[in-house]
């Protein structure tokens, strides 16, 4: 019998050698063999193996393939020790199976189109194949085997059809379209792809109902009806699977008459434990997803979460961007929009405005001593006690950390200003009771202006009081000061930076740090981004963040741009390629003052010139915060440098911040540099994972390379990997060091082992 020729004899495996070890009692099981299992999934979407005993004729499963388990929507040890039978479509015609077994007995392959049954009872259309396996003994007295081989012909979504879905909805977002229109075309999109579905949208109203948005071709008061329900009867449940005759008997009644016969229902969550609402699909006639619909629908359903997210953002920025969120009070925006007001209220009326800005002595130092969380105390409890100092009429805001504004209208004269103050510095001083049981105390200083007449602008107010509070503080703390004409006590501070500045320049006192950058998949350094550092005398190395915003004020910023640019070339002239011949890629970060200057281009080219380097190794980045005012002028340089060859990224970027209408008008630009506040939450917080993977698929689809900045962890990265963003950045790869450290680093080359290499498992 070994000899015997079975059918057309393409079988996969040897199959003695499968079936070892398949004798026994009368029940007989083949192990999950690493040969059949391997092969058999990656070749057929489906294999059984079925065995009859002579003495009882009993037909039954030995081997039930986990791909043929999961097309049926079951577990393979659900089907083993069955007869074969429940394999096959109810509406399987015996002739059929008569001829199939007919031709397998004579030794022949059987092949047929016919109907798998799944779970849900919905037939699978499969190709099948059908063979007798020689038995196992020599001597052939051992029972047939039999070998089926499944197909799957069902019209289901294809992987490929997948990612144009996947990227049609993204480009949606990309164009920033409004949700309802992201909603509308996902509905579209499913109906499309699922036979026999109909697709309803429900978003959460502020009374947490859920309100009928997309209702297909469907009765809005049915949708209706069966939301309602959801909102009461499911609200926090996941992936809710519902047959009409589960549902109360009026809707069930309803939804038949339709002639559907199950709602799938998907929560559309956003971050946090958010619900924005949900996502029914109404099928005809299964219980279930096919796996590969299960797909379509999860990445939908993620894109919609996404969208639904930055529609609420959007839609809460308003109140957001006029209140503080930790004390509640009106935020710089909200109250300087106050103060503008009240100023132009003065001519009217004959009294004065009195403006004090009260501001935490030390509190910085508070705040890195105590912590955070007791700084916060701090400032709320403090943000009550100023509302309970000034009076009905009166505003209080914060205005930045430690800073608060307060607005006193109808004030008479100096003295009330005065007497004002000295309530606030007598409140501030009082202890405070922190809820860890201790208590401390702190001291305000105040900076008053006397406002008599319209015409100040609130900055020109808001400069005289930081000017008195500089005063007050010189004073000792703890106390207050008026303004006094002719002090300009910030400005003088404002110009001396200047000055110093200007010094900086030439007295040699600017220097440029370099931040490695990786290829995640090799691990490998492939360039740096330069961050420039002043080393102040007197004052240290001070970090871009204190000086980077008056040198832009000031103009400043295109001759100190100017210097990183050249500084940056000269450096790169010096990096020797590495031994495969990789060479460097230096980025600088521009400022919109800089984009705004014709001069740019000029510095550029005679800074590549002169240190002879392609321009393909010099990159720029421009911050995706950039206001849109500086934008129209700065696209057209951007041009240019993209046109001379030079990279070109975007940096601090990040879906969901209404800023995607940007990444079309820089479609000159080759890189995203995901902002390292959404990796930061990478795999913390769904929102930002989601934010991180759909920037990642989106860049894809654009053809743009994506840079995460900030990795810090290992997890981060091993996540960014999994995504497929391209590069990394951030403090678990290096933190910004001397151009001789970051020589050292692009000798050594190889900052991290990959995530493949070190986890060969895949896991
Ligand atoms: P940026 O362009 O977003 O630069 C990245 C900043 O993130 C750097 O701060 C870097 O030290 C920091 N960083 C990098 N990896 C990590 C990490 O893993 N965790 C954390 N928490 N931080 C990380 P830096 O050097 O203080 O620069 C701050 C900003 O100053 C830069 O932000 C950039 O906007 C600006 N800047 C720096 N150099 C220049 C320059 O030459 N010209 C202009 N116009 N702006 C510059
Ligand atoms: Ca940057
Ligand atoms: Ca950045």
């Amino acid at each position: 019998m070994q000899d015997q020729r079975i059918g057309e004899s393409e079988l996969p495996f040897d199959p003695p050698l499968a079936l070892e070890g398949a004798l026994g009692d009368d029940i007989e099981i083949i192990p999950d063999d690493a040969s059949i299992g391997a092969i058999a999934n990656r070749t057929y979407d489906g294999v059984a193996i079925s065995t009859i005993r002579p003495e009882s004729g009993r037909a039954h499963l030995v081997y039930v393939s986990e791909n043929l388990a999961e097309l049926l929507g079951m577990r393979p040890d659900q089907l083993l020790g069955r007869n074969p039978g429940v394999l096959f479509s109810e509406n399987t015609p015996d002739a059929q199976m008569e001829a199939i077994s007919r031709i397998v007995e004579q030794g022949l392959q059987a092949r047929v189109r016919l109907d798998l049954q799944h779970a849900s009872m919905a037939d699978v259309a499969v190709e099948a194949a059908f063979l007798a396996l020689p038995t196992t003994t020599s001597d052939g007295t051992g029972w047939p085997y039999y070998l089926s081989l499944f197909r799957a012909t069902s019209p289901w979504p294809r992987p490929e059809a997948l990612l144009a879905e996947q990227r049609d909805l993204l480009e949606s977002l990309v164009h920033g379209r409004d949700l309802a229109d992201v909603l509308v075309q996902a509905a579209e999109r499913i109906e499309e792809q699922l036979k026999g579905a109909s697709c309803w949208l429900g978003l959460t109203d502020p009374t947490g109902r859920l309100e009928p948005t997309v209702v297909g071709d469907q009765r809005d008061d049915l949708v209706e009806a069966v939301l309602d329900y959801l909102t009461e009867s499911s609200q926090d449940t996941t992936h809710v699977r519902l047959r009409s005759e589960d549902l109360p008997l009026e809707i069930g009644m309803e939804l038949q008459s339709y002639g559907i016969h199950a709602l799938w229902v998907y929560p559309i969550s956003g971050a946090g434990r958010r619900g924005h609402g949900v996502m029914v699909v109404a099928h005809n006639d299964r219980d279930a997803p096919h796996p590969a619909e299960q797909q379509l629908l999860e990445q939908i359903i993620r894109m919609i979460a996404v969208s639904a997210e930055r529609a609420l953002t959007e839609a809460s920025l308003a109140h957001q961007n006029l209140h503080d969120s930790l004390t509640q009070l009106p935020n710089r925006a909200l109250i300087l929009d106050r103060l503008e007001q009240a100023v132009a209220r003065l001519g009217r009326e004959s009294q004065n405005l009195a403006v004090l800005l009260v501001d935490l002595d030390r509190f910085k130092n508070f705040n890195d001593t105590r912590g955070a969380e007791a700084g916060d105390e701090v400032l709320i409890e403090l943000s009550m006690r100023l509302r309970r100092s000034v009076r009905l009429g009166d505003t209080v805001g914060r205005i930045g950390g430690d800073q608060f504004l307060v607005l006193c209208v109808a004030m008479n004269d100096e003295a009330d200003a005065s007497s004002m103050a000295e309530r606030i510095v007598r409140s501030v001083a009082e202890p405070f009771e922190l809820s860890n049981g201790t208590s401390v105390t702190t001291t305000a200083s105040v900076g008053i202006v006397m406002v008599d007449a319209p015409g100040s602008s609130p900055a020109q107010i808001i400069g005289s009081a930081e000017s008195a509070l500089g005063s007050a503080i010189e004073a000792g703390r703890g106390g207050y000061a008026l303004f006094e004409e002719g002090l300009q006590q910030r400005v003088v501070i404002r110009h001396e930076v200047e000055q110093a500045l200007h010094l900086a320049l030439t007295e040699d006192e600017l220097v440029l740090h370099y931040q490695p950058v990786v290829e995640i998949k090799s691990g490998r350094m492939v360039g740096a981004e330069a961050l420039i550092r002043w080393d102040r005398p007197g004052h240290g190395l001070l970090s871009p963040a204190s000086f980077i915003e008056i040198a832009e004020e000031t103009g400043l910023i295109v001759p100190v741009g100017a210097w990183v640019i050249d500084e940056a070339c000269r450096q790169i002239s010096k990096w020797p390629k590495q031994p495969d011949g990789l060479r460097p890629v230096i980025s600088v970060n521009l400022s919109a003052k800089q984009l705004a200057e014709e001069s740019l281009l000029v510095t550029v080219v005679s800074a590549l010139d002169r240190h002879r380097i392609n321009p393909n190794r010099l990159g720029f980045e421009v911050t995706e915060s950039m206001r849109v005012e500086d934008i129209e002028a700065a696209i057209s340089t951007l041009e240019k440098l993209s046109g001379l060859g030079c990279r070109l990224a975007i940096d601090d970027f990040g879906i969901g911040y209404a800023t995607l209408d940007y990444l079309r008008r820089f479609s000159m630009a080759d890189t995203i540099k995901i902002d390292r506040s959404f990796v930061n939450g990478l795999g913390k917080s769904r929102e930002d994972s989601a934010i991180v993977s759909a920037s990642i698929a989106l860049a894809r689809s654009l053809g743009l390379s994506v840079v995460a900045e900030g990795v810090e962890t290992v997890e981060q990265f091993d996540a960014l990997t999994e995504l497929g963003c391209d590069i990394a950045q951030g403090y678990l790869l290096a933190r910004p060091v001397t151009v001789d450290e970051a020589l050292a680093l692009w000798h050594k080359n190889q900052l991290i082992e990959p995530t493949a290499e070190r986890r060969p498992d895949g896991q």
